[in-house]
């Protein structure tokens, strides 16, 4: 790519509303998976004289997403009509927002500080879907899915690279989740992505018509598509030929890695909209907007900095820990119970950080690495963060080791339960005793006549060795730093 080339992108992306009921009628609103077209009724089929009537959780939804986004919520909005003919549309057109949406002028950060500004964002209703079967010659409509809730998030062109595309589709996903407005599932259809990517040339003032790429069902296939149009477009502009300048729509095809042409874009005028006459207009008391912004919960990016202040976590770990909502309580609720408990020890504050530290490690590679596996999240574990906490305590202290840690978490992460308990009913209480401790380290010297030569030989591998044998002997349980002593002073009688 040309120094003087630069791309504009700006994301249109679709987020269904995890609401109780669709958009405008009582119909069941989360009942993926129902066979088709049963979950429907007069109003999201459009039956003639059928009365819509709006979803005030939509809409609070709506404006608590929008000032999570730093935007201005008109006081006076409206829903309007879309018309277009299509066989996803059984009205013959989609309740929708025009003129008048219910949020303006935000933004989101991606990458620590680049500003991506959002246009706007309007609720409106989703369509039927569509399948084609390969090779058939006939499509299924499903109307279970028309009439649900669905906010539509418009960028401005401020995204310069795929990547940032992808960064900000990955930001979107987490906020909405935090907001609980939203599974924000891309592969599930729950999250929508239209990408409009075009490359001018800065020096000649030269630009691309834009492109429009529909159907990435993945953060990748949005990177990988944007990828490919740039790599395109580039090519155009860099061959002298004359460039299209309308809008053109392109579907991505994600096995062969590639867009291809769809149709060339109506303009919105086409749509003919005009105020949707059954429901009237609505105007909020600054009040109103007051409250639905002390219902926005901490969101991830302020979760990320108190961490790093409050925890002593570097940055990286702060992010992993507050990727979802979930992870970050259970992370919390546990170090609580730890904080707790160093203040009332009186425990020095590196202490307590390597406390913190430990606890965050066993987090990262054994649950994060269980529930990577089984695809779960931190709401389906059995262990309780009280309980982990309580763990983490007793390996701090040395009651067990490292690698009863381990089996003793395992048994938690699949069962739960007390740890101690399981400490006992499993025997794996950590010997410290010395008396007990030295009767096996005699016997393991005794019985090891080589490594005991190639110690006082001064092979600081063999004190290993002999390390290794005791712990074999005790089954894991007996206290390593105490061997090792042990070890270190018989040795040397
Ligand atoms: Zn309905
Ligand atoms: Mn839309």
């Amino acid at each position: 790519m040309k120094q003087s080339y630069k791309t504009i992108i700006g994301l249109e992306v679709h987020a269904r509303l995890d609401t109780k009921s669709k958009m405008f009628c009582s119909c069941d609103n989360l009942s993926d998976g129902v066979e088709p077209n049963t979950n429907v009724c007069e109003i999201c089929m459009g039956h003639p004289g059928s009365l819509p009537v709006a979803n005030r959780i939509a809409i609070d939804w709506t404006l608590r997403s929008g000032l999570a986004f730093h935007c201005t919520i008109p006081l006076f909005s409206k829903f309007d009509r879309k018309n277009y003919f299509y066989p996803d549309l059984s009205k013959g057109y989609q309740i929708s927002q025009y003129d008048l949406p219910f949020c303006t002028n935000g933004y989101l950060e991606v990458d620590g500080n680049k500003k991506i500004r959002i246009q706007r964002i309007h609720l409106e209703e989703d369509a039927a879907k569509n399948t084609h079967p390969s090779g058939e010659k006939y499509s299924f409509i499903d109307f279970n899915r028309a009439g649900t809730p669905l906010m539509e998030i418009v960028s401005e062109p401020d995204i310069d690279t795929p990547q940032q595309a992808r960064q900000y589709m990955q930001e979107l996903q987490k906020i909405l989740r935090y907001l609980g407005v939203s599974r924000a599932d891309m592969e599930k259809g729950h999250m929508r992505c239209d990408a409009n990517i075009n490359v001018k040339d800065m020096e000649s003032g030269r630009v691309t018509g834009i492109i429009e790429i529909k159907n990435m069902n993945s953060f990748r296939s949005v990177e990988r598509s944007l990828l490919f149009e740039e790599k395109r477009l580039c090519e155009k502009l860099e061959s002298g030929e004359k460039l299209e300048t309308k809008k053109a729509t392109y579907r991505w095809d994600d096995e062969k890695g590639e867009t291809f042409i769809m149709r060339e874009k109506e303009e919105a005028s086409d749509y003919r909209y005009f105020p949707e006459p059954d429901i009237p207009p609505f105007t909020f008391e600054k009040q109103d907007i007051e409250t639905i912004k002390k219902s926005i919960p901490e969101l991830p990016q302020e979760k990320v900095s108190r961490f790093q202040k409050e925890f002593g976590l570097n940055k990286n770990d702060a992010e992993l820990l507050t990727a979802q909502k979930d992870r970050a309580a259970f992370f919390e609720q546990a170090v609580s119970e730890l904080l707790e408990w160093s203040s009332s020890e009186g425990m020095k504050k590196n202490e307590t950080e390597k406390l913190i530290q430990t606890s965050t490690n066993y987090i990262f590679t054994e649950l994060l690495r269980y529930l990577k596996e089984k695809s779960l999240t931190f709401s389906d574990l059995k262990a309780h963060p009280e309980d982990f906490a309580e763990l983490m305590k007793m390996t701090f202290q040395k009651e067990i080791n490292s690698s009863a840690t381990q089996r003793v978490l395992n048994i938690m992460i699949q069962k739960g339960g007390d740890p101690s308990e399981i400490v006992k009913s499993e025997n794996l209480a950590q010997v410290s005793d010395e008396g007990e401790l030295e009767k096996v380290v005699l016997k393991v010297i005794d019985e090891h006549e080589g490594p005991v030569k190639d110690f006082h030989k001064g092979k600081e591998r063999a004190l290993q060795f002999l390390i290794g044998m005791v712990m074999k002997q005790t089954h894991g349980k007996a206290n390593p730093q105490i061997v090792k002593q042990l070890l270190e002073k018989l040795l040397k009688t």
